[in-house]
């Protein structure tokens, strides 16, 4: 059984928000919120290209049963994608 929705995870710093479509893959995927230096790398958001940094908390899209194809967003990124693709 996956999390609940908005408790946190054994490791206590990831946050399980829902699961949605992965606006990038098409794939249904579990949303997870990481909380600030909990990543051990900067990633490059898909929607503007910049950088994520690990020192900010920021979004993880994992599709489900794929979770190679993981990607990691700035929240205001995946946000307003999210808003886009819901209207
Ligand atoms: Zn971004």
């Amino acid at each position: 059984m996956p999390p609940a929705k908005g408790k946190s995870n054994p490791l206590g710093n990831t946050f399980l928000l829902k699961v949605a479509v992965d606006p990038v893959s098409g794939l249904e995927s579990q949303i997870i919120k990481i909380l600030a230096g909990h990543t051990v790398k900067d990633y490059i958001c898909p929607h503007c290209n910049q950088r994520v940094l690990k020192s900010t908390s920021h979004i993880v899209v994992v599709p489900t049963g794929s979770p190679d194809l993981r990607r990691h967003w700035h929240e205001t990124c995946f946000n307003r994608v999210i808003k886009q693709k819901s209207v």
